[in-house]
């Protein structure tokens, strides 16, 4: 009696089938290098916003991490500001006097 259900993918977080296809950009980690893929066919709850992947796409990812993110794969790279929180918490202002000297040639 079950109709077979092509939206298998229900969302993790609420389990809701309402939810839509887009493409997602996602940062991850491997090694000491951030990657980021583009346009990653994604599902989107639209109850409660969460973003998953389906099977196909996670074996997707999952063989680019493998392959180990060659970089001559990467279609550009980006330039990330980095941030740390250690800085921020020592944050004892260095009086540095620029001294300005002259140069003569
Ligand atoms: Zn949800």
């Amino acid at each position: 009696m079950d109709t077979a259900q092509q939206l298998s993918a229900a969302c993790p977080v609420c389990e809701s089938t309402d939810t839509r296809q887009a493409h997602v950009r996602s940062a991850f980690w491997h090694n000491d290098r951030l990657v980021v893929i583009e346009d990653v066919p994604a599902l989107v709850c639209n109850t409660c916003g969460e973003q998953f992947y389906d099977d196909a796409t996670v074996y997707m990812i999952d063989r680019m991490r493998q392959n180990g993110f060659p970089p001559d794969d990467a279609v550009r790279e980006l330039r990330v500001p980095v941030f740390s929180c250690s800085k921020v918490a020592s944050s004892g202002k260095t009086a540095s006097s620029e001294m300005s000297s002259e140069m003569s040639m």
